[in-house]
């Protein structure tokens, strides 16, 4: 199943500005930024930092950022959105892919680009609110008894 074929997406760093300040930006630890960084997890940090506190971290073992850099704000948001769009798949409500689909068409985007890390303030909002909407939903139709679904057993407690 190995596409060869498929584009590789370089990444270049060099180029990348902060988006809130416009200043450059740096790849370095997390040592100093995380509370806790024993991971050894690595960042682009914007090089205003801390006075700007805009950063991104890559996929472990890559250069590629995770998203888009993000002030504390963002970030704080983004992880709301997160949590509440996990829990459309993790409560068996949707499939993941099921959930990454309906995400691509609550924020416009190809699927490819369904990623909460991408998200601005805005769509982090709607994801918020649409995710919570459907997540009310499906407990109310929980309510009535139906055939669970066995997703690698310790789902339910
Ligand atoms: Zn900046």
């Amino acid at each position: 199943m190995n596409k060869q074929k498929k584009k590789r997406k370089g990444f270049n760093a060099d180029g990348m500005r902060c988006p809130y300040c416009g200043g450059t930006v740096q790849y370095r630890s997390a040592d100093g930024i995380y509370q806790d960084n024993q991971k050894g997890t690595m960042l682009y940090v914007c090089s205003h930092y801390p006075e700007c506190d805009a950063y991104v971290r890559v996929h472990a073992g890559t250069k590629i950022p995770v998203g888009s850099m993000a002030n504390h704000e963002l970030r704080s948001l983004r992880r709301t959105a997160h949590h509440y769009f996990d829990q459309l798949h993790l409560t068996g409500y949707m499939s993941k892919q099921d959930a990454y689909q309906w995400l691509a068409d609550i924020i416009c985007a190809p699927l490819s680009e369904a990623h909460i890390g991408h998200l601005g303030e805005y769509y982090c909002k709607l994801v918020i609110e649409e995710s919570r909407k459907l997540l009310d939903r499906s407990r109310r139709v929980k309510s009535i008894p139906r055939i669970q679904v066995l997703q690698g057993g310790a789902a339910a407690s």
